[in-house]
């Protein structure tokens, strides 16, 4: 029976993701083992979402930073952090894009804002 000669097969590699590329990776922008504690002790402590938008969905998936790591927020700290929904993190999210404040603006605040 022939044997065939080994091959060299290099080590699998990942590409990395065009976002990565960008911003780091997961790891590089301190979402590390101790970020994953925290954040499952948090949303254990606090399944609900504590944003509660027009479009909440209740049940908390994420852990977000009250004071984004981008604008010096504290990545571990407890008061930093607070259970989220996709959907209100989302606009959290593009509300600091946009606005620069990370709240969303409250429901009689928006009134009050038409009103005028
Ligand atoms: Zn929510």
């Amino acid at each position: 029976m022939p044997m065939r000669s080994p091959t060299f097969k290099p080590r699998f590699e990942a590409p990395a993701k065009s976002n990565d590329l960008v911003r780091g990776t997961a790891r590089e922008r301190g979402y590390d083992g101790s970020w994953r504690r925290v954040r499952l002790a948090k949303l254990q402590s606090n399944p609900i979402c504590e944003i509660q938008s027009e479009s909440c969905t209740v049940s908390a998936s994420l852990v977000d930073h009250r004071i984004p790591l981008t604008a010096g927020g504290d990545r571990l700290g407890w008061d930093n952090l607070r259970s989220a929904c996709c959907n209100c993190h989302a606009l959290v999210t593009q509300n600091f894009k946009e606005t620069g404040t990370y709240e969303l603006l409250t429901d009689v605040a928006v009134g009050a804002e038409t009103e005028i």
